[in-house]
C-alpha cells in the first residue's frame, strides 16, 4: 500500500459520498490551464529557482510519486496561499504557490507545502463535489465536512514531506497568522492552550469554512505524530501511544466539537424522518393500518408521533399522505451514501416482515429511486 493510502484520514473516504473517483489518465493534459498560468506566473524551474526546485525533487522521491507536476509561483503579496490545479481525470497538475507564501517559509516549511499539495491531487480531492453546488442545506454541510477531511489527509502527507513535527507545525502557525520568523517565538504548548479555551467555549453554531481550524488540524497532526502506525513508518524505537483508528475518531470529534454539530443533527433527523415516514408508506401499501402495524410504529417512533400520524390519517386523503413521504425521502436524497444504503437495509427488513409477497420487489425499487441510489 502506498503511504497516501497507509495514512489517509479515515472519514476522508468518497465512496461515502457515493462518488467514484475515475483514474487520472496519463495521456490526457490539461494545456488550458497551464497556458493562462505560463503567461500570468513563473514556473519554478532549476535554473530560475535551483533551491525550491531542489525541495520540489526531494519531496517527489520522498513521496515516492511520480513527477506529474507544474509548479508555478503567482504574484500575490497578500495572501500566503498554496492550490493544486487539476480537471477530473487529467494526469498532470498544477501546482501554485503565492509570492507571500515563499517569502514567509524557509525551505524546510515549503517541503511541508508541496507534499500538501501534491497529495491533493493524488487523493483526487478537486473531483470532490462542492459545497456551493449542493442542492440542500443537509448536502452542502455534508460536503463541507469533507473538504475539512480532505485537509487532514493532506496534512500528514505533508508532514511526511518534513518529517520533522515541529516544521511540519510551524509552516501551518505561519499561514495561519501570516507572520514570519523575526515575530515568531514558537511555542506549540502556548498556542494549543488557546485551542482548549476555544473549546470551552462550547460553541454550538456552525463554522462554515471549508477548512477546519488550524487548531484542529495542528492538534490532528500532533495525534498523527504519535501513533505506533507513524512511529513505525519511521522506524523509530519508540512504539508510539496511539493507534491510528484511534486517532482518527479523536479528530473526527474533534472536528464536531468546534464545528460540525449541526451536520450532525441535522443527518440525523432527515435520517430518522426518512425511517418514520419510510416505515408508514409500507405499512399503508395495503391500504390498512392494522393494529399489529400501529404497535410496531409506536414501539419505533414513540406513542407522540403514533398519534400524530393516526389523526393526520384521519384528516387526510391518501394521495396528500402519498406526496408527504415522497417529499420527506426527496430530502433524504441528499444523505450521505453510507446513510442511505443503512435506510434501504432497514426498509428491507420492514417489507420482509409486514409486505406482501407481490408487493415487495415494487417498494424497495421505490425506496431506492426516492433515495436516489
Ligand atoms: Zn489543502
Amino acid at each position: 500500500m502506498s503511504v497516501f493510502n497507509q495514512f489517509r484520514f479515515s472519514y476522508d473516504d468518497p465512496s461515502k459520498l457515493g462518488i467514484e473517483l475515475t483514474d487520472h489518465d496519463p495521456q490526457k493534459k490539461d494545456y488550458e490551464n497551464l497556458k493562462s498560468l505560463m503567461m500570468n506566473s513563473v514556473k519554478i524551474t532549476e535554473d530560475i529557482f535551483p533551491e525550491i526546485y531542489k525541495s520540489i525533487e526531494k519531496v517527489i522521491k520522498k513521496l515516492n510519486v511520480g513527477n506529474h507536476f507544474n509548479f508555478f509561483i503567482t504574484s500575490d503579496h497578500s495572501q500566503a496561499n498554496a492550490s493544486c490545479m487539476s480537471t477530473p481525470r487529467s494526469g498532470s497538475a498544477e501546482i501554485i504557490f503565492t509570492s507571500k507564501l515563499i517569502e514567509l517559509l524557509n525551505i524546510k516549511e515549503l517541503e511541508f507545502v508541496i507534499a500538501h499539495e501534491i497529495s491533493h491531487y493524488y487523493f483526487k480531492h478537486a473531483n470532490y463535489p462542492l459545497p456551493e453546488n449542493a442542492k440542500n442545506r443537509v448536502e452542502f454541510l455534508n460536503y463541507l465536512g469533507f473538504s475539512r477531511f480532505a485537509e487532514i489527509s493532506s496534512d500528514r502527507i505533508g508532514f511526511l514531506g518534513t518529517d520533522e513535527i515541529n516544521i511540519a507545525l510551524k509552516a501551518m502557525f505561519k499561514l495561519m497568522t501570516g507572520l514570519g520568523d523575526q515575530h515568531i517565538n514558537f511555542n506549540i504548548n502556548a498556542y494549543l492552550d488557546q485551542f482548549r479555551e476555544v473549546k470551552d467555549m462550547k460553541i454550538t453554531s456552525d463554522n462554515l469554512a471549508t477548512h477546519p481550524s488550524f487548531f484542529i488540524r495542528m492538534q490532528a497532526l500532533i495525534w498523527f505524530s504519535m501513533t505506533h502506525e507513524y512511529q513505525d513508518y519511521i522506524n523509530n524505537n519508540k512504539k508510539g501511544t496511539y493507534r491510528l483508528d484511534e486517532i482518527d475518531q479523536k479528530i473526527y470529534e474533534s472536528l464536531n466539537q468546534t464545528s460540525g454539530l449541526e451536520r450532525d443533527n441535522l443527518n440525523k433527523d432527515i435520517y430518522n424522518r426518512c425511517l418514520k415516514w419510510g416505515s408508514l408508506k409500507i405499512f399503508l401499501n395495503d391500504k390498512s393500518f392494522s393494529k399489529e402495524e400501529q404497535k410496531i410504529f409506536e414501539k419505533n417512533f414513540g406513542l407522540k408521533d403514533m398519534e400524530k400520524i393516526k389523526s393526520l390519517l384521519k384528516i387526510s386523503n391518501p394521495e396528500q399522505i402519498e406526496k408527504k413521504i415522497s417529499g420527506i425521502l426527496k430530502e433524504g436524497s441528499a444523505l450521505m451514501h453510507s446513510d442511505k444504503n443503512k435506510l434501504i437495509n432497514e426498509f428491507k427488513n420492514i417489507i420482509n416482515h409486514y409486505a406482501e409477497e407481490k408487493d415487495k420487489s415494487e417498494l424497495i425499487s421505490y425506496f431506492k429511486n426516492s433515495l436516489n441510489i
